[in-house]
């Protein structure tokens, strides 16, 4: 059986170096196990973090009788400690319920960074009160703290992030490159639990129904500060509404809620590759400007004709958007009646 780990999350060995426990979450009951061990065991030797301060936590549904079939999974183990512990279904709470009872030591849980992962990473952090930071690339230990990075902005900056407290629960980005070909094979210490049997959870799904992206759309309309209001913004949707265009926005309309955040264009948000851009009362800054330079054309309305955006537009209006944009939305209805 697995022995106890000891109190203490931090050891001093022979030759000074200080290790720390760490524990991996693996989530065995879908295809992409072995995958998830291959990442975690590369990602643990770029990353220093020695195998023998390491615990395996698998979640799986191999019932008594065939239990070998985690025999394969043994092997490619990246740390000298396993417990497979069995769940006759894939319940995040089942998981988490156990989780929170076992605590071993850990400065430092791992996941791996796809839904999953990242859900358990965020959940477990709460409930355990520690730090949590998803998708990252890298990780060390500096004196009393974590440094972990991972891409920001869409991946156009790989931001530094300190973690100072503990314990510190870290998903590995999913698209983190894998070793070549698992090496594991020193012996790993395995032991089974039958704890997190739970009958009592059911699983729910609601179809999602897929809408059309506004991204798919041959042209769509950007709002920027310059309409000042959301009551300018809802106009503005409206009138784009009434001749099927899609209404997306720069970074200040999305932080004032004028419009949900999974419209805003730009490094941080959605590139768009449009036939056609239509920007009303947007500057042109260059983290937005990343966000449209791959549309086809692009036509601006701005009251300052020094804008940066008029240099960039294929058209570029000067005038009030609001104006502007009614009076074109009027004539593009008409059009499409007379055509109709
Ligand atoms: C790390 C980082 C990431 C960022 N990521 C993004 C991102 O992904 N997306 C993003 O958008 N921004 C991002 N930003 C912010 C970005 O730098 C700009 O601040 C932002 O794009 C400005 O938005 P805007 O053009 O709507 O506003 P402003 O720059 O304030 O421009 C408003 C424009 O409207 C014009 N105007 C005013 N009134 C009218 C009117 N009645 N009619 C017509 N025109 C009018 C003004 O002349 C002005 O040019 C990021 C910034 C940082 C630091």
């Amino acid at each position: 059986m697995l022995q106890k780990l000891p109190e203490s999350c931090l050891i001093t060995t022979k030759n000074g170096y200080r290790s720390m426990k760490y524990t991996l979450i693996i989530n065995n009951f879908y295809d992409n196990v072995r995958e998830q061990l291959l990442k975690l065991g590369h990602f643990l030797s770029e990353n220093n973090l020695k195998r023998d301060d390491g615990y395996a936590i698998v979640f799986h549904k191999y019932s008594a009788e065939n239990i070998q079939a985690l025999d394969s999974i043994t092997e490619l183990m990246p740390v000298s400690h396993v417990r497979y512990v069995y769940s006759n279904q894939y319940v995040p709470e089942i998981c988490l319920d156990y989780l929170t009872t076992q605590d071993n030591g850990s400065s430092l849980y791992l996941f791996i960074g796809d839904i999953w992962g990242n859900e358990l990473c965020a959940r477990l952090s709460v409930r355990l009160k520690g730090l949590c930071i998803t998708d990252i690339t890298s990780l060390c230990r500096k004196s009393n703290l974590f440094l972990a990075k991972k891409k920001i902005c869409s991946g156009h900056i790989l931001g530094s992030f300190e973690l100072t407290g503990e314990p510190c629960l870290v998903s590995i980005n999913k698209s983190y490159d894998e070793a070549a070909s698992p090496s594991h094979s020193e012996s790993v210490e395995v032991s089974y639990d039958r704890t997190a049997l739970s009958t009592g959870y059911e699983l729910q799904f609601t179809p999602v129904v897929k809408e059309e992206s506004f991204t798919d759309s041959p042209c769509i309309l950007v709002c920027g500060l310059g309409l000042s209001n959301k009551e300018h913004v809802l106009a503005v949707e409206n009138c784009a509404g009434e001749i099927n265009l899609p209404v997306a926005g720069s970074r200040p309309c999305v932080m004032n809620a004028w419009l949900p955040v999974d419209r805003l264009i730009g490094v941080s948000g959605t590139i768009l590759k449009n036939n056609l851009a239509i920007l009303l009362g947007v500057s042109g800054a260059p983290a937005f400007y990343t966000g449209v330079e791959k549309c086809k054309h692009i036509i601006s309305i701005n009251t300052d004709k020094d804008a940066p955006i008029t240099k960039k537009s294929d058209l570029a209006i000067c005038g009030d958007c609001t104006e502007i944009f009614t009076k074109f939305s009027k004539l593009v209805k008409e059009e499409y009646q007379h055509n109709e």
